[in-house]
């Protein structure tokens, strides 16, 4: 590592790339309170003043010797405070190289450069020992001030400052510690020892923290890639779906109108209008209006669904009778249900039972699509039940409604495709062999309807023994919402009693 490096401490920029690479410093390295307690107790240990500076001069830990008060007496004076505070500004800034009166001590200092002896003009000294940790220059530590011990007297220097009683000087300069250079050398070193192994740990420490953190910012890196890359994809595909949507939208239209006329025109040749027909020739017309009506449910929720998807369908919510709604609605699955040899049987409430703001059209489409899929899953002589519950508060919506529920004795759906089944074009089967018909967009559209009522569509099932199908509906749709926007019916259409 150079020491030419940008600082290391604190936080932002300065802790751009790799920990590996970055710069040390004592403030990451170690604790400011631990390593204050232990700076204080060898101070006190020495009787001598140690002070911890950083690269920056900044001072890390401070431990006052036992000086007397020689050092209080001259900075009473305000010369003796001033040449106090220089000596103080170089100590904190340098000198780290033998100049202004500083020696270099023989020897290597422990952790690395010279150990620097610095005079005080007092006649006191001070030993500086760099900090130098795996070729980073972290900062000092300064040890003093003490009373060399070839001092014999003040220095002249001190004779210098003015108002100074330099008799008292004299006799308080006796109190300060005498230090040998040896000594003081020996004193550092401890220190030395000391600082050596709280970096080594609190080095460990720093790394491990920042190689986590990093692992953490590398982490969260990728994870803001790929959720830009899913949000692009996500953008793709709402755009290759709204595409899908409305091509669907215009086939399904242009096929709808020669459609009725194919249908039309079997009705009129079944009814005789243009002819008898034989046996035979009547069997084909009627194939062909079979089939024909069935590619027109087919085409008519193609359409639905495409415009659900473009959001263009509007709820058109009135007074609606839901016992005459699901009657009608079995009406239209009972040649079906016959055929088969179903049971359907119906449970509704009691009459009184008020009218509920509905969109007569889509709640009927709602009812006739659960119960095209429970007569077109449930095997021959099966049984199909329509139940209408009695309006009063529906815990899944918090508000009074109804419900209305389609059971059936069929083929069931696994646990794993619940869910799934509302989506659009989604079916259980979709193998090309598929035992059954439809598109996989009757329960779509019966999810957004029953939604756009402000209601909610749940199944129960069980493979092999049948499903129910629950319809949550509030009795008048909420005002505002997701759902369409809901025009309450006028006044003098209050609900009446049926
Ligand atoms: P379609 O019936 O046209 O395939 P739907 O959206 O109505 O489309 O239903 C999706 C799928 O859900 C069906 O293909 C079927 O696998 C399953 N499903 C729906 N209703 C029932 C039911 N009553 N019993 C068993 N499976 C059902």
């Amino acid at each position: 590592m150079s020491a030419d490096k940008p600082c290391a401490a604190g936080a932002g920029p300065e802790h751009a790339g790799s920990v590996l690479q970055r710069r040390l410093s004592l403030v990451d390295l170690l604790d400011p309170l631990t390593f204050g307690d232990v700076v204080d107790s060898l101070g006190e240990l020495y009787r001598v003043g140690i002070r911890v500076l950083d690269e920056r001069g900044r001072t890390l830990a401070d431990a006052k010797g036992s000086n007397g008060d020689f050092c209080g007496f001259v900075n009473a004076c305000p010369q003796g405070r001033s040449r106090c505070a220089t000596l103080g500004a170089r100590l904190n800034e340098g000198p780290l190289v033998p100049t202004q009166g500083a020696q270099a001590l023989p020897g290597v200092s422990p952790l690395g450069g010279e150990l620097l002896a610095q005079p005080c003009f007092t006649g006191l000294r001070y030993v500086v020992m760099p900090v130098w940790w795996e070729g980073d220059a972290l900062g000092r530590v300064v040890l003093g001030p003490f009373a060399p011990e070839e001092l014999t007297d003040v220095s002249a220097s001190l004779g210098e400052v003015e108002g100074l009683d330099l008799a008292r000087a004299r006799e308080l300069v006796t109190h300060v510690p005498r230090l040998s250079e040896h000594k003081a050398t020996k004193m550092l070193a401890h220190v030395a020892q000391v600082l050596a192994a709280l970096l080594a740990a609190g080095q460990k420490s720093y790394l491990t923290g920042q190689l986590h953190l990093e692992a953490m910012l590398e982490t969260q890196r990728d994870l803001e890639a790929q959720n830009a890359q899913l949000s692009r994809l996500n953008q793709r595909l709402k755009e290759s779906d709204r595409i899908k949507s409305s091509f669907l939208g215009t086939v399904s239209h242009e096929l709808r109108t020669p459609l009725s006329s194919i249908i039309g025109y079997s009705e009129m040749l079944a009814e005789g209008l243009v002819g008898g027909l034989n046996p035979e020739q009547m069997q084909f017309v009627r194939t062909i209006m079979e089939k024909g009506n069935t590619l027109l449910k087919l085409i008519s929720s193609i359409l639905d669904m495409s415009q659900i998807e473009a959001g263009k369908v509007r709820l058109a919510f009135e007074w609606v009778d839901v016992r005459e709604l699901v009657e009608s609605a079995l009406t239209s699955v009972a040649p079906q249900a016959q055929r088969k040899g179903l049971t359907v049987k119906v449970q509704m409430p009691a009459v009184g039972q008020p009218r509920v703001v509905a969109d007569r059209e889509k709640l009927r489409q709602v009812v006739v699509n659960l119960l095209a899929n429970a007569v077109k899953f449930t095997p021959g002589g099966g049984r199909v039940d329509v139940r209408l519950s009695e309006q009063g508060p529906q815990v899944e919506l918090g508000v009074p409604g109804y419900r209305i529920e389609v059971e059936d004795t069929g083929v069931g759906i696994p646990v794993d495709q619940r869910e799934r089944i509302f989506q659009s074009f989604y079916q259980v089967d979709d193998s090309p062999t598929r035992e059954y018909g439809g598109a996989g967009l009757g329960l779509a559209i019966v999810k957004s309807y029953v939604e756009g009522h402000g209601g909610q569509v749940s199944v129960t099932s069980e493979v092999g023994q049948g499903s129910c199908f629950r319809v949550v509906l509030p009795k008048e749709p909420p005002l505002s919402g997701q759902g369409p926007a809901y025009i309450p019916p006028p006044i003098d259409t209050e609900p009446e009693r049926f």
